[in-house]
Protein backbone atom coordinates (compact mmCIF):
# COMPACT_ATOMS: atom_id res chain seq x y z
CA UNK A 1 0.00 0.00 0.00
CA UNK A 2 3.01 2.73 0.71
CA UNK A 3 4.12 1.71 -2.35
CA UNK A 4 1.62 2.31 -4.48
CA UNK A 5 0.70 5.76 -2.78
CA UNK A 6 4.25 6.68 -3.03
CA UNK A 7 4.07 5.64 -6.74
CA UNK A 8 1.31 7.78 -7.32
CA UNK A 9 2.09 10.61 -5.84
CA UNK A 10 5.09 10.65 -7.87
CA UNK A 11 8.01 9.15 -5.98
CA UNK A 12 10.28 6.33 -7.36
CA UNK A 13 9.60 3.22 -5.40
CA UNK A 14 11.14 -0.14 -5.76
CA UNK A 15 9.26 -2.92 -3.60
CA UNK A 16 11.06 -5.99 -2.62
CA UNK A 17 8.92 -9.05 -1.95
CA UNK A 18 11.00 -12.31 -1.05
CA UNK A 19 8.84 -14.54 -2.49
CA UNK A 20 7.96 -15.54 -5.64
CA UNK A 21 3.84 -14.47 -5.26
CA UNK A 22 2.19 -13.12 -2.38
CA UNK A 23 0.80 -16.18 -0.99
CA UNK A 24 0.97 -14.88 2.38
CA UNK A 25 -1.17 -18.08 3.63
CA UNK A 26 -0.11 -17.62 7.40
CA UNK A 27 -2.34 -14.17 7.52
CA UNK A 28 -5.66 -13.79 8.22
CA UNK A 29 -8.48 -12.49 5.31
CA UNK A 30 -10.01 -9.36 6.67
CA UNK A 31 -10.35 -6.17 4.58
CA UNK A 32 -11.85 -3.75 6.85
CA UNK A 33 -14.57 -0.97 6.09
CA UNK A 34 -11.98 1.46 6.33
CA UNK A 35 -9.36 0.01 4.15
CA UNK A 36 -12.81 -0.14 1.50
CA UNK A 37 -13.13 3.81 2.33
CA UNK A 38 -9.79 4.26 1.07
CA UNK A 39 -10.47 2.01 -1.63
CA UNK A 40 -13.36 4.26 -2.89
CA UNK A 41 -10.79 7.34 -2.13
CA UNK A 42 -8.85 5.92 -4.87
CA UNK A 43 -11.33 5.17 -7.08
CA UNK A 44 -10.73 1.40 -6.70
CA UNK A 45 -13.17 -0.16 -4.84
CA UNK A 46 -16.09 -1.15 -7.56
CA UNK A 47 -13.42 -2.75 -9.31
CA UNK A 48 -12.15 -4.43 -5.56
CA UNK A 49 -15.30 -5.78 -5.33
CA UNK A 50 -15.81 -7.56 -8.24
CA UNK A 51 -13.02 -9.89 -6.76
CA UNK A 52 -14.07 -12.41 -5.15
CA UNK A 53 -15.05 -11.69 -1.90
CA UNK A 54 -17.59 -12.79 0.66
CA UNK A 55 -19.09 -9.46 2.96
CA UNK A 56 -19.81 -9.93 6.90
CA UNK A 57 -22.64 -7.09 8.63
CA UNK A 58 -22.30 -8.95 11.78
CA UNK A 59 -19.54 -11.13 12.87
CA UNK A 60 -20.94 -14.11 15.19
CA UNK A 61 -19.22 -16.07 17.59
CA UNK A 62 -20.24 -19.62 19.13
CA UNK A 63 -18.97 -19.00 22.86
CA UNK A 64 -19.68 -22.38 25.35
CA UNK A 65 -21.95 -23.75 22.37
CA UNK A 66 -24.23 -20.30 22.63
CA UNK A 67 -23.82 -17.95 19.44
CA UNK A 68 -23.58 -14.60 20.61
CA UNK A 69 -23.47 -11.30 17.63
CA UNK A 70 -20.37 -9.60 18.93
CA UNK A 71 -20.17 -6.88 15.95
CA UNK A 72 -22.76 -5.28 14.10
CA UNK A 73 -20.67 -3.13 10.88
CA UNK A 74 -23.93 -1.40 9.72
CA UNK A 75 -24.50 1.43 11.57
CA UNK A 76 -20.87 2.53 10.81
CA UNK A 77 -20.17 6.07 9.20
CA UNK A 78 -18.45 4.13 6.34
CA UNK A 79 -19.41 3.49 2.61
CA UNK A 80 -19.15 -0.26 2.80
CA UNK A 81 -20.79 -1.45 6.12
CA UNK A 82 -19.11 -4.64 6.04
CA UNK A 83 -15.92 -6.54 6.71
CA UNK A 84 -15.09 -7.78 2.91
CA UNK A 85 -12.99 -11.68 3.60
CA UNK A 86 -10.54 -12.03 0.89
CA UNK A 87 -7.29 -13.98 1.04
CA UNK A 88 -4.77 -11.50 1.46
CA UNK A 89 -2.84 -12.62 -1.94
CA UNK A 90 -5.73 -11.79 -3.83
CA UNK A 91 -5.88 -8.43 -2.13
CA UNK A 92 -2.03 -7.49 -2.59
CA UNK A 93 -2.21 -9.03 -6.19
CA UNK A 94 -5.08 -6.46 -6.72
CA UNK A 95 -3.13 -3.40 -5.62
CA UNK A 96 -0.14 -3.93 -6.83
CA UNK A 97 -1.45 -4.87 -10.76
CA UNK A 98 -2.50 -1.50 -10.26
CA UNK A 99 0.45 -0.14 -8.93
CA UNK A 100 1.96 -0.92 -12.20
CA UNK A 101 0.22 1.67 -14.07
CA UNK A 102 2.28 4.01 -12.62
CA UNK A 103 5.71 4.46 -14.41
CA UNK A 104 7.31 5.32 -10.83
CA UNK A 105 6.45 1.57 -9.48
CA UNK A 106 8.80 -1.54 -9.08
CA UNK A 107 7.98 -4.78 -8.09
CA UNK A 108 10.83 -6.95 -7.49
CA UNK A 109 9.33 -10.49 -6.35
CA UNK A 110 12.03 -13.42 -4.92
CA UNK A 111 14.32 -10.45 -3.72
CA UNK A 112 15.04 -10.54 0.03
CA UNK A 113 16.38 -8.07 1.75
CA UNK A 114 19.22 -9.36 4.07
CA UNK A 115 21.24 -6.19 4.77
CA UNK A 116 21.27 -2.60 5.31
CA UNK A 117 23.28 -0.82 3.39
CA UNK A 118 24.95 2.41 5.24
CA UNK A 119 27.00 5.75 4.82
CA UNK A 120 28.63 6.79 8.11
CA UNK A 121 25.15 6.78 10.23
CA UNK A 122 22.78 6.56 7.62
CA UNK A 123 20.86 4.09 5.79
CA UNK A 124 21.33 4.75 2.03
CA UNK A 125 19.61 1.28 0.64
CA UNK A 126 19.42 -2.28 1.12
CA UNK A 127 21.52 -5.63 0.34
CA UNK A 128 19.10 -8.14 -1.41
CA UNK A 129 18.75 -12.01 -2.39
CA UNK A 130 17.69 -12.89 -5.59
CA UNK A 131 17.55 -16.13 -8.08
CA UNK A 132 20.11 -14.51 -9.83
CA UNK A 133 22.56 -13.10 -7.48
CA UNK A 134 22.96 -10.49 -5.06
CA UNK A 135 21.76 -6.82 -5.72
CA UNK A 136 22.07 -3.43 -4.25
CA UNK A 137 19.39 -1.10 -4.23
CA UNK A 138 19.79 2.77 -2.82
CA UNK A 139 16.94 5.18 -2.13
CA UNK A 140 16.50 8.61 0.20
CA UNK A 141 14.48 6.23 1.96
CA UNK A 142 14.05 2.55 2.91
CA UNK A 143 10.92 1.40 4.37
CA UNK A 144 10.92 -1.82 6.71
CA UNK A 145 7.31 -3.41 5.74
CA UNK A 146 8.77 -7.09 5.98
CA UNK A 147 6.60 -8.24 9.20
CA UNK A 148 6.85 -9.42 12.50
CA UNK A 149 10.22 -11.54 11.67
CA UNK A 150 11.63 -8.35 10.50
CA UNK A 151 14.93 -8.47 9.07
CA UNK A 152 15.09 -4.71 8.29
CA UNK A 153 14.22 -3.47 12.44
CA UNK A 154 16.79 -6.13 13.48
CA UNK A 155 19.61 -4.76 11.25
CA UNK A 156 19.23 -1.62 11.95
CA UNK A 157 19.74 -2.43 15.77
CA UNK A 158 16.35 -1.46 16.49
CA UNK A 159 15.14 -1.93 20.20
CA UNK A 160 12.04 -3.91 20.62
CA UNK A 161 9.55 -3.93 23.54
CA UNK A 162 7.78 -7.12 23.93
CA UNK A 163 4.56 -7.47 25.41
CA UNK A 164 4.63 -11.71 26.76
CA UNK A 165 1.72 -13.14 25.07
CA UNK A 166 0.38 -16.64 26.20
CA UNK A 167 -0.92 -17.99 23.37
CA UNK A 168 0.33 -19.73 20.04
CA UNK A 169 -1.76 -20.65 17.00
CA UNK A 170 -2.03 -24.16 15.06
CA UNK A 171 -2.74 -23.52 11.54
CA UNK A 172 -4.19 -26.26 9.30
CA UNK A 173 -6.72 -26.22 7.06
CA UNK A 174 -10.11 -28.37 6.31
CA UNK A 175 -12.49 -28.54 3.92
CA UNK A 176 -15.73 -26.55 3.65
CA UNK A 177 -18.70 -28.20 2.55
CA UNK A 178 -22.10 -26.54 1.09
CA UNK A 179 -24.46 -26.03 4.17
CA UNK A 180 -21.19 -25.36 6.59
CA UNK A 181 -22.39 -22.27 9.28
CA UNK A 182 -21.21 -18.40 7.42
CA UNK A 183 -18.48 -16.79 8.69
CA UNK A 184 -17.74 -16.30 12.92
CA UNK A 185 -15.89 -14.49 14.33
CA UNK A 186 -14.53 -17.89 16.25
CA UNK A 187 -15.41 -20.55 18.51
CA UNK A 188 -14.56 -19.78 22.30
CA UNK A 189 -15.04 -22.90 24.45
CA UNK A 190 -13.91 -21.91 28.23
CA UNK A 191 -10.55 -19.94 27.56
CA UNK A 192 -9.70 -21.59 24.41
CA UNK A 193 -10.66 -20.59 20.74
CA UNK A 194 -11.24 -21.93 17.22
CA UNK A 195 -11.09 -19.66 14.47
CA UNK A 196 -12.50 -20.74 10.78
CA UNK A 197 -11.48 -18.29 8.26
CA UNK A 198 -13.86 -19.06 4.92
CA UNK A 199 -12.17 -19.73 1.85
CA UNK A 200 -14.21 -20.74 -0.62
CA UNK A 201 -13.43 -25.07 -0.44
CA UNK A 202 -11.71 -25.24 2.59
CA UNK A 203 -11.40 -23.73 6.17
CA UNK A 204 -8.51 -21.83 7.16
CA UNK A 205 -8.37 -23.36 10.66
CA UNK A 206 -6.74 -21.27 13.88
CA UNK A 207 -6.71 -23.43 16.73
CA UNK A 208 -5.68 -21.20 19.78
CA UNK A 209 -3.21 -23.09 22.40
CA UNK A 210 -1.21 -21.99 25.37
CA UNK A 211 2.30 -20.27 24.37
CA UNK A 212 4.88 -23.46 24.48
CA UNK A 213 2.49 -26.69 24.56
CA UNK A 214 2.25 -27.75 21.19
CA UNK A 215 4.58 -30.53 22.06
CA UNK A 216 2.17 -31.82 24.96
CA UNK A 217 -0.23 -31.61 22.59
CA UNK A 218 1.42 -33.74 19.65
CA UNK A 219 2.26 -35.98 22.60
CA UNK A 220 -1.54 -36.28 23.77
CA UNK A 221 -1.60 -38.01 19.70
CA UNK A 222 -3.67 -36.72 16.81
CA UNK A 223 -7.06 -38.42 17.60
CA UNK A 224 -7.15 -36.25 20.91
CA UNK A 225 -6.50 -33.11 18.78
CA UNK A 226 -9.14 -34.37 16.45
CA UNK A 227 -11.72 -34.61 19.26
CA UNK A 228 -10.33 -31.41 20.17
CA UNK A 229 -11.83 -29.50 16.81
CA UNK A 230 -14.88 -31.19 16.46
CA UNK A 231 -15.82 -30.80 20.57
CA UNK A 232 -15.70 -26.80 18.81
CA UNK A 233 -16.99 -27.59 15.45
CA UNK A 234 -19.47 -30.93 15.53
CA UNK A 235 -19.91 -30.03 11.84
CA UNK A 236 -16.05 -31.03 11.06
CA UNK A 237 -16.81 -34.18 12.40
CA UNK A 238 -16.61 -36.05 9.09
CA UNK A 239 -13.60 -34.60 7.70
CA UNK A 240 -11.53 -33.74 11.02
CA UNK A 241 -9.51 -37.12 9.98
CA UNK A 242 -7.95 -35.04 7.00
CA UNK A 243 -5.89 -33.61 9.60
CA UNK A 244 -3.52 -37.53 9.60
CA UNK A 245 -0.28 -36.20 9.74
CA UNK A 246 1.33 -33.25 12.50
CA UNK A 247 3.01 -31.75 8.95
CA UNK A 248 -0.49 -30.50 8.26
CA UNK A 249 -0.81 -28.74 11.50
CA UNK A 250 1.89 -25.42 11.61
CA UNK A 251 2.79 -23.72 14.99
CA UNK A 252 2.43 -19.80 14.65
CA UNK A 253 3.92 -18.23 17.33
CA UNK A 254 2.07 -15.32 18.43
CA UNK A 255 3.87 -11.80 19.28
CA UNK A 256 3.18 -8.23 20.28
CA UNK A 257 5.96 -6.09 20.54
CA UNK A 258 6.65 -2.50 19.27
CA UNK A 259 10.09 -0.76 18.94
CA UNK A 260 10.74 2.29 20.84
CA UNK A 261 12.15 4.08 17.64
CA UNK A 262 10.16 3.22 14.61
CA UNK A 263 13.34 5.15 12.49
CA UNK A 264 17.02 6.55 12.03
CA UNK A 265 18.37 8.71 9.20
CA UNK A 266 16.82 6.92 5.78
CA UNK A 267 14.80 4.18 7.32
CA UNK A 268 11.53 3.54 8.70
CA UNK A 269 9.34 0.86 9.91
CA UNK A 270 6.13 0.59 9.74
CA UNK A 271 3.34 -2.17 10.09
CA UNK A 272 4.53 -5.25 11.64
CA UNK A 273 7.82 -4.62 11.17
CA UNK A 274 7.38 -1.87 13.74
CA UNK A 275 5.13 -3.31 15.67
CA UNK A 276 3.80 -7.46 15.62
CA UNK A 277 0.26 -7.62 16.10
CA UNK A 278 -1.62 -10.73 17.47
CA UNK A 279 -4.41 -12.25 15.72
CA UNK A 280 -6.50 -10.97 18.60
CA UNK A 281 -9.59 -9.20 17.17
CA UNK A 282 -8.46 -9.04 13.69
CA UNK A 283 -7.22 -5.60 13.52
CA UNK A 284 -3.11 -5.98 12.14
CA UNK A 285 -3.77 -5.85 8.66
CA UNK A 286 -5.75 -2.92 8.99
CA UNK A 287 -3.04 -1.22 11.17
CA UNK A 288 -0.72 -1.71 8.75
CA UNK A 289 -2.47 -0.20 6.09
CA UNK A 290 -3.51 3.12 8.15
CA UNK A 291 0.84 3.43 8.84
CA UNK A 292 0.88 2.84 4.98
CA UNK A 293 -1.53 5.81 4.44
CA UNK A 294 -0.19 8.18 7.22
CA UNK A 295 3.50 8.03 5.71
CA UNK A 296 2.06 8.63 2.18
CA UNK A 297 0.37 11.26 3.38
CA UNK A 298 3.30 12.92 5.19
CA UNK A 299 6.12 11.78 3.21
CA UNK A 300 5.02 11.96 -0.25
CA UNK A 301 5.61 15.68 -1.15
CA UNK A 302 9.20 15.46 0.46
CA UNK A 303 10.43 12.31 -1.10
CA UNK A 304 9.04 13.66 -4.66
CA UNK A 305 12.35 16.13 -4.10
CA UNK A 306 15.13 14.27 -2.32
CA UNK A 307 15.41 12.86 1.16
CA UNK A 308 13.11 12.86 4.60
CA UNK A 309 14.54 14.15 7.48
CA UNK A 310 14.55 12.33 10.94
CA UNK A 311 11.56 15.25 12.21
CA UNK A 312 10.01 13.96 9.09
CA UNK A 313 10.01 10.41 9.71
CA UNK A 314 9.54 11.12 13.18
CA UNK A 315 6.29 12.30 12.37
CA UNK A 316 4.97 9.17 11.10
CA UNK A 317 5.44 7.73 14.40
CA UNK A 318 4.15 10.33 16.17
CA UNK A 319 0.47 9.97 14.19
CA UNK A 320 0.80 6.09 13.95
CA UNK A 321 2.05 5.24 18.01
CA UNK A 322 -0.72 5.76 19.94
CA UNK A 323 -3.73 3.90 17.82
CA UNK A 324 -1.00 1.32 18.18
CA UNK A 325 -0.83 1.53 21.83
CA UNK A 326 -4.03 1.61 22.16
CA UNK A 327 -5.04 -1.70 19.90
CA UNK A 328 -1.92 -3.37 21.39
CA UNK A 329 -3.65 -3.06 25.01
CA UNK A 330 -6.62 -4.43 23.68
CA UNK A 331 -5.10 -7.50 22.17
CA UNK A 332 -3.14 -8.08 25.70
CA UNK A 333 -6.78 -7.77 27.30
CA UNK A 334 -8.17 -10.33 25.06
CA UNK A 335 -5.79 -12.74 25.35
CA UNK A 336 -5.89 -12.69 29.28
CA UNK A 337 -9.37 -12.14 29.76
CA UNK A 338 -11.34 -14.10 27.30
CA UNK A 339 -8.78 -16.59 25.48
CA UNK A 340 -6.73 -17.87 28.44
CA UNK A 341 -9.04 -18.99 29.81
CA UNK A 342 -9.95 -16.10 32.68
CA UNK A 343 -13.32 -15.81 32.36
CA UNK A 344 -14.13 -19.16 31.48
CA UNK A 345 -16.70 -19.82 33.81
CA UNK A 346 -19.54 -22.76 34.47
CA UNK A 347 -19.97 -25.36 31.63
CA UNK A 348 -22.58 -23.55 29.53
CA UNK A 349 -21.97 -19.80 30.95
CA UNK A 350 -21.51 -16.84 28.84
CA UNK A 351 -18.44 -14.57 30.20
CA UNK A 352 -19.71 -11.18 30.85
CA UNK A 353 -18.42 -9.42 27.84
CA UNK A 354 -20.73 -11.65 25.84
CA UNK A 355 -23.72 -11.58 28.50
CA UNK A 356 -23.51 -7.63 27.39
CA UNK A 357 -23.22 -7.85 23.60
CA UNK A 358 -26.29 -10.42 23.71
CA UNK A 359 -28.81 -8.32 26.03
CA UNK A 360 -27.74 -5.09 24.75
CA UNK A 361 -27.04 -4.91 20.77
CA UNK A 362 -26.77 -1.31 20.72
CA UNK A 363 -22.94 -2.27 22.56
CA UNK A 364 -22.35 -4.33 19.22
CA UNK A 365 -21.03 -1.07 17.52
CA UNK A 366 -18.04 -0.57 19.95
CA UNK A 367 -16.40 -3.84 18.69
CA UNK A 368 -17.41 -3.17 14.84
CA UNK A 369 -15.69 0.64 15.10
CA UNK A 370 -13.11 -1.15 16.72
CA UNK A 371 -12.35 -3.62 14.32
CA UNK A 372 -13.78 -2.10 11.46
CA UNK A 373 -12.27 1.65 11.38
CA UNK A 374 -10.04 1.67 14.71
CA UNK A 375 -8.45 4.80 15.87
CA UNK A 376 -7.34 7.71 14.28
CA UNK A 377 -8.34 6.13 10.54
CA UNK A 378 -6.28 8.03 8.17
CA UNK A 379 -7.48 9.42 4.69
CA UNK A 380 -5.79 9.97 1.73
CA UNK A 381 -5.03 13.79 1.14
CA UNK A 382 -4.71 14.99 -2.10
CA UNK A 383 -1.08 14.91 -2.42
CA UNK A 384 -0.60 11.54 -2.64
CA UNK A 385 -3.90 11.01 -5.39
CA UNK A 386 -2.69 11.66 -8.75
C1 LIG B 1 -2.14 -16.49 12.58
C2 LIG B 1 -2.42 -15.02 12.35
C3 LIG B 1 -3.68 -14.63 11.92
C4 LIG B 1 -3.96 -13.26 11.75
N1 LIG B 1 -5.22 -12.89 11.38
C5 LIG B 1 -5.51 -11.60 11.18
C6 LIG B 1 -6.80 -11.18 10.70
O1 LIG B 1 -7.71 -12.00 10.50
N2 LIG B 1 -7.01 -9.87 10.49
C7 LIG B 1 -6.04 -8.93 10.72
O2 LIG B 1 -6.30 -7.74 10.51
N3 LIG B 1 -4.81 -9.29 11.16
C8 LIG B 1 -4.52 -10.60 11.39
N4 LIG B 1 -3.26 -10.96 11.84
C9 LIG B 1 -2.23 -9.91 11.99
C10 LIG B 1 -1.75 -9.51 10.58
O3 LIG B 1 -1.43 -10.68 9.82
C11 LIG B 1 -0.55 -8.58 10.61
O4 LIG B 1 -0.72 -7.57 11.57
C12 LIG B 1 -0.37 -7.94 9.22
O5 LIG B 1 -0.22 -8.96 8.24
C13 LIG B 1 0.83 -7.00 9.18
O6 LIG B 1 1.05 -6.58 7.85
P1 LIG B 1 2.50 -6.18 7.33
O7 LIG B 1 2.33 -5.84 5.87
O8 LIG B 1 3.13 -5.22 8.25
O9 LIG B 1 3.38 -7.50 7.45
P2 LIG B 1 3.20 -8.91 6.74
O10 LIG B 1 1.78 -9.15 6.38
O11 LIG B 1 3.90 -9.89 7.60
O12 LIG B 1 3.99 -8.73 5.36
C14 LIG B 1 5.39 -8.69 5.31
C15 LIG B 1 5.81 -9.01 3.88
O13 LIG B 1 7.22 -8.82 3.78
C16 LIG B 1 7.80 -9.95 3.13
N5 LIG B 1 9.16 -10.09 3.70
C17 LIG B 1 9.52 -10.51 4.92
N6 LIG B 1 10.85 -10.44 5.07
C18 LIG B 1 11.36 -9.96 3.91
C19 LIG B 1 12.67 -9.66 3.46
N7 LIG B 1 13.74 -9.84 4.24
N8 LIG B 1 12.83 -9.19 2.20
C20 LIG B 1 11.73 -8.99 1.38
N9 LIG B 1 10.47 -9.27 1.78
C21 LIG B 1 10.27 -9.74 3.02
C22 LIG B 1 6.90 -11.12 3.51
O14 LIG B 1 7.03 -12.19 2.59
C23 LIG B 1 5.52 -10.46 3.47
O15 LIG B 1 4.98 -10.47 2.16
C24 LIG B 1 -2.96 -12.30 12.01
C25 LIG B 1 -1.68 -12.70 12.46
C26 LIG B 1 -1.41 -14.04 12.64
C27 LIG B 1 -0.05 -14.45 13.15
Amino acid sequence: MAGYLLARAGVQVAVLEKHSDFNRDFRGDTIHPSTLELMHELGLLDEFLKQPHQEVRELRAVVNGQVVPVADFTKLPTRCKFIAFMPQWDFLNFLSSHAKHFPEFQLHMETEVVDLLMEDSRVIGVRAKTPKGDLEIRGDLVIGADGRHSTVHTRAGFQLREFGVPIDVLWMRISRKQGDPKQTFGFFQHGKLLVLLDRDDYWQAGFVIPKGRFDEIKARGLTRFQNDIISFAGFLRDRVAELDDWSKIKLLTVQINRLRNWCREGLLCIGDAAHAMSPAGGVGINLAIQDAVATANLLGDKLRSGPASMDDLRKVQARREWPTRLIQAMQVFIHRRVVTGATSGRQSSLPLVFRLLKWFPVLRQIPARFIGIGPRPEHFQSATVA
